[in-house]
């Protein structure tokens, strides 16, 4: 078991995070439970804020809110000073409700709606981010009609494509987002955003994957960016003063993964960015990044009860408990892996491998194939590391489970930021039509 951040194993032998034994916070909030290091949390969002702004003085962390956001995790997001990046009118709306500034929020979307193009510009957001020809020509007519100009930026397909241990950099890249550097769509884009009075071009934007364990496609990224940009200066005679990079920042999952250190993307960025602007003697621009999994993602766990044991003796054990893929399909979506703590035997050495399954009607309802577990029994509480990301954010209500509270954890403190759902939330939105009900149907009644 890797102790990072906060977690220690005190005298009971019970996993502590921010200080809070962790099975009595299992006790006091109920299972299954998100349990976020507030300490880590700010830790990570210093190190990008630090790092960036060491190497490049005019530069900005932007927090990637799909992969956590509530209403909490804004007032963090606002007192570390970063960005925050959104993808939907429901995640405007959080951070709004939060009261963070909109300025400093970044809108994205492959799809926005005309209600959510009108949200944005009326709550004043920083950058929209434009993803398409259809959009540019909704956000002007938003734009015209609501009296405004819009700060935008492109998003731009560079056609490089990050995996998690390799990238490739293909002529048309394949995917849903963004203006097509290689076939010309970007630069079409490019002049056609200059030259609408209702818009105000500041620069681009791109996003090369996520889970990325290397510093070099970013580096390889921001080169062909700011080449373009070359272009866009010779071609359409506009100077872009801001790029943004997007996120994707690697984060250990399991003891095989090694991303480099935070502040090493900073570094290889700067300097392929001072390389090419000189290249192509363009002024150094403003630099975004939009990490989102590497601040929360280490800061999260989740506590779950364990319930039944199924042993398939030669084959497997499977061992049950009270969550799965409602509070985290990351496994069952994409074969995420994760490690795990029996936490109230956390001073045991593990010895029995077993696979961790979910409570829905699904075989593939699963949250970790192979761990070694210290002894666990039901009852016990199970600790899954590092759920921190895109686990809350991509829940869902299947089988109709509640989903989960989740704590903020900090020096012995543990505050609720997420309610746990209840049965009576999950009929909440049902209606029942009359007519299912004994009263009349509409064509009964027309026919009397
Ligand atoms: C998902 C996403 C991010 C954040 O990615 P992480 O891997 O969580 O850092 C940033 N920007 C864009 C445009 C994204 O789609």
């Amino acid at each position: 078991m890797v102790l990072d951040g906060t977690k220690t194993i005190n005298s009971e032998g019970h996993l502590e995070i921010g200080g809070c034994d962790t099975v009595k916070l299992a006790e006091q909030f109920g299972t299954p439970l998100y349990v976020f290091d507030e300490a880590v949390i700010r830790r990570n969002a210093r190190a990008l804020r630090e790092s960036f702004a060491a190497h490049l003085p005019r530069s900005e962390v932007i927090y990637a809110g799909k992969s956590f956001l509530t209403t909490a995790m804004c007032k963090i997001v606002e007192q570390e000073g970063l960005g925050l990046d959104v993808v939907s009118g429901g995640e405007l709306y959080t951070a709004l409700k939060a009261g963070f500034p909109p300025e400093r929020v970044y809108f994205h979307g492959n799809n926005k709606s005309e209600d959510e193009i009108r949200l944005a510009l009326k709550a004043g957001v920083g950058r929209l981010v434009v993803d398409n020809f259809l959009e540019l020509e909704m956000l002007r007519e938003a734009a015209r009609s609501l009296k405004t100009r819009a700060r935008v930026l492109l998003r731009i397909t560079p056609g490089i494509e990050a995996h998690t241990h390799d990238y490739v950099r293909t002529g048309q890249i394949d995917s849903k987002f963004g203006f097509t550097l290689s076939n010309g769509q970007a630069l079409a884009a490019v002049r056609q955003a200059a030259a609408a009075p209702e818009l105000h071009l500041m620069g681009l934007h791109c996003h090369i994957g996520s889970q990325i364990f290397e510093v070099e496609p970013f580096a390889v990224a921001a080169r062909v960016m700011i080449g373009f940009m070359g272009e866009v200066k010779e071609e359409a005679g506009k100077i872009l003063r801001e790029l943004d990079l997007g996120g994707g920042f690697g984060i250990t999952y399991t003891h095989g993964d090694r991303p480099p250190e935070l502040s090493r993307y900073a570094a290889a960025i700067a300097r392929a960015v001072t390389e090419a602007c000189q290249e192509t003697g363009l002024p150094v621009p403003k630099i975004m990044v939009e990490p989102g999994r590497s601040i929360t993602g280490p800061a999260g766990t989740t506590l779950y009860t364990i319930g039944s044991i199924k042993e398939i003796p030669g084959v497997r054990t499977y061992l049950a408990v009270d969550g799965g893929m409602g509070d985290n399909p990351r496994t069952a979506l994409y074969g995420a892996k994760y490690e795990a703590v029996v936490a109230n035997k956390a001073d045991l050495e593990p010895d029995r491998v077993v696979s961790v399954a979910g409570k829905c009607c699904e075989s593939g309802d699963m949250l970790i194939w192979d761990v070694c577990l210290a002894d666990p029994r039901p009852g016990d509480i199970l600790a899954v590391f590092c759920t921190g990301a895109y686990n809350y954010s991509m829940a869902s209500n299947y089988n109709r489970l509640p989903r989960p509270a989740a704590v903020l954890v900090n020096e012995g403190e543990a505050d609720l930021i997420l309610e746990r759902e209840s049965y009576e939330d999950l009929v909440s939105h049902d209606r029942i039509p009359g007519r299912l009900q004994g009263e009349e149907s509409k064509a009964e009644r027309a026919v009397l």
